[in-house]
């Protein structure tokens, strides 16, 4: 038999979504890949129920379902302060996942460059794998999660195509200032360079930090790709849909891609969503207060079991240090955590480019009682694993 391609070869599985079958296989708390265990907001549950009995079952326009597109149009240029246009600037996706990879193959082809920030968020690489292109990566440096500029210039010099700009981070917690984007905004000019935005977790960026739309900076919409989901804002990461927002030039492009990847997000689905997007700001403001509240009960939890970690100022995950247990392997350490401790992680390696293996990744995006169990496992962890210094 002839080899299967080989642009295959080049990655593995997802280790995010490994990782959920690895807690299925010991019975872990899975704060590995990132979903909630409660459930999405009433009224969409509801509307849920109503649309298997109308008439959505065949396909919908495949740039989105006209409602969809009216309802997120409205939506987004309230929170970007951008005026967007439903028919010409919006393709909706099968999760920001879909929109990722439709967005690299839209602006790039075989060869072009991409500029990715490690740590980033591991389908990145297979995007840019899939679609011929080639990273440059350049370091966050922790705590904080900085780029040096100069480095980031150094990168834009080697003539990228665009920029992967993943705001608030995963894994990393991150949120980006507004200087710092204003910094990546003017080499993009200087460049230019498109700039793909991977904004999945806009509405959950703690205080006092801020989220700002990259595609808000004065000269940036019209060139950025400014891609997102609903699975995170609306606890809807079984439904697959995303979507990317830009100029109509670029989404003329991106409405083929999408159009032979996957014809459309599912039909019923896009209708039940609608009410959801629908939600004056008092819904968004208890979303932050939720995950805040998650945030500190899972970091205080970590504080009162001496466990190292980063403090996320956006996003659900946070980064915990693993090295006084000597692991050569992350991967093999998150395997034995969850064996014999109980608990799901995502080792760190999955994440960066540098050969980091010291750090693991929980998410807090679970009901309380979850994350105390976790907690209550996490507890006398050294006794449970044993050092291999
Ligand atoms: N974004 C989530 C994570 O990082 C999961 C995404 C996915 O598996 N599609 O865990």
């Amino acid at each position: 038999m002839k080899p299967l391609s080989s642009r295959t070869a080049g990655f593995t599985d997802s280790v995010i979504r490994r990782m959920t079958r690895v807690c299925n296989q010991y019975g872990a708390v899975n704060l590995s890949q990132g979903f909630p265990d409660f459930d999405p907001p009433a009224p969409i549950l509801k509307r849920l129920e109503q649309v298997a009995h109308e008439d959505f079952n065949q396909y919908s326009i495949t740039w989105g379902a006209n409602n969809l597109r009216r309802a997120l149009a409205a939506k987004q240029s309230r929170f970007m302060g951008i005026d967007i246009d439903p028919d010409s600037q919006i393709v909706a996706t099968c999760g920001s996942t879909e929109a990722m990879m439709a967005a690299v193959m839209t602006v790039t082809d075989p060869g072009d460059k991409l500029i990715i920030f490690s740590p980033f968020y591991e389908n990145y690489g297979a995007d840019v794998i899939l679609s011929g292109a080639e990273p440059i990566y350049v370091p966050l440096y922790p705590p904080e999660f900085n780029f040096k500029p100069e480095e980031l210039e150094a990168a834009f010099r080697q003539n990228p195509k665009a920029l992967i700009l993943c705001n608030p981070s995963n894994p990393s917690g991150k949120v980006f200032t507004r200087q710092e984007l204003e910094t990546i905004a003017s080499l993009a000019e200087k460049y230019d360079t498109y700039v793909i935005t991977d904004e999945v977790y806009e509405h959950i960026v703690y205080a006092p930090h801020e989220h700002v739309y990259f595609a808000s900076l004065p000269g940036m919409f019209q060139r950025t790709l400014s891609c997102s989901s609903l699975s995170k804002t609306y606890s809807i990461t079984g439904w697959r849909l995303g979507y990317i927002i830009a100029p109509a030039e670029i989404i003329d492009t991106a409405k083929k891609v999408h159009d032979f990847l996957t014809v459309g997000a599912a039909a019923p689905l896009q209708e039940a969503i609608v009410p959801g997007l629908l939600f004056d700001q008092s819904y968004y403001d208890e979303l932050l207060a939720l995950y805040t509240h998650k945030r500190d009960l899972l970091l205080k939890g970590l504080d009162d079991l001496h466990i190292a970690h980063t403090d996320p100022q956006g996003a659900y995950y946070v980064l915990l240090d693993i090295s006084r247990y000597g692991f050569d392997s992350d991967l093999e350490f998150c395997e034995v955590l969850a064996r014999d401790v109980g608990v799901g992680a995502v080792p760190g390696s999955s994440f960066f480019r540098e050969p980091v293996n010291h750090l693991i990744r929980l998410h807090f995006a679970k009901k309380d009682e979850t994350l105390l169990e976790a907690l209550n496992r996490l507890e006398g962890m050294e006794r449970k694993i044993p050092c291999r210094k």
